[in-house]
């Protein structure tokens, strides 16, 4: 179950937040981050510097999209309704600008199986999903649709998602998609590196999740 709004929860949202742009994964105000509650969801608002955000600056979003709060949510606070409706596991969501990502999703390139990490986000790929204008339903409905069996996609010309049960996982997941795309666009400078095929994807996802349920015991 969700937990109730609490400040030690918007506490948290604010830390996620800053520590996207100390690791590197965002930078200035771009981004934002949310996290499940029972009647919706807390999200980062628009328009404020992470260093000067306060837990009482996140706002509380209903399922129904009405806010909550001293401050206007993200501009993005469709993708976070939408997501947390179409996958019920999903307790957070941090999106960033990270430019490595960012860079393969202005070329509306996903990230393919060329290394077995990709897996870490539940498939084969990381999709990309198709450009829409940023704070629109179109967007919202091309994100939820790249992130189906998958806990996060690049967004094109625009950025990423990353999803997870906490919001430490979706962090980390961030982190990892970013060192993905990095090392995806280091390897395209000298070449075009091999995929793995579908057999030892499968392989490399079965114990991903055999990892995990050894991780979570
Ligand atoms: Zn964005």
């Amino acid at each position: 179950m969700a937990p109730a709004d609490s400040a030690a929860l918007r506490t948290a949202i604010v830390a996620t937040a800053r520590e996207m742009n100390a690791l590197g994964i965002n930078r200035g105000k771009s981004g934002n981050v949310s996290a499940r509650i029972d009647t919706g969801f807390l999200i980062t608002p628009s328009a404020l510097p992470y260093a000067e955000t306060e837990p009482d600056d996140i706002v509380a979003v209903d399922r129904d999209g009405a806010a909550t709060g001293r401050r206007a949510p993200s501009s993005e606070w469709r993708f976070h309704r939408d997501i947390y409706a179409a996958r019920p596991e999903v307790m957070a969501i941090v999106h960033t600008h990270a430019p490595f990502a960012t860079t393969l999703a202005c070329l509306d390139r996903g990230i393919p199986a060329f290394h077995y990490m990709i897996a870490v986000a539940g498939g084969t790929d990381i999709r990309c999903a198709p450009y829409a204008t940023f704070g629109t339903q179109e967007l919202s409905d091309h994100a939820v649709q790249a992130l189906e069996g998958r806990t996060a996609c690049l967004l094109a010309h625009h950025g990423m998602i990353a999803v997870g049960d906490s919001l430490e996982s979706a962090l980390a997941l961030a982190v990892e998609v970013e060192t993905l795309a990095e090392t995806y666009w280091r390897a395209l400078q000298i070449g075009e590196p091999a995929l793995f095929d579908e057999r030892e994807m499968r392989e490399v996802l079965l114990r991903f999740a055999a990892y995990k349920r050894q991780s979570t015991r």
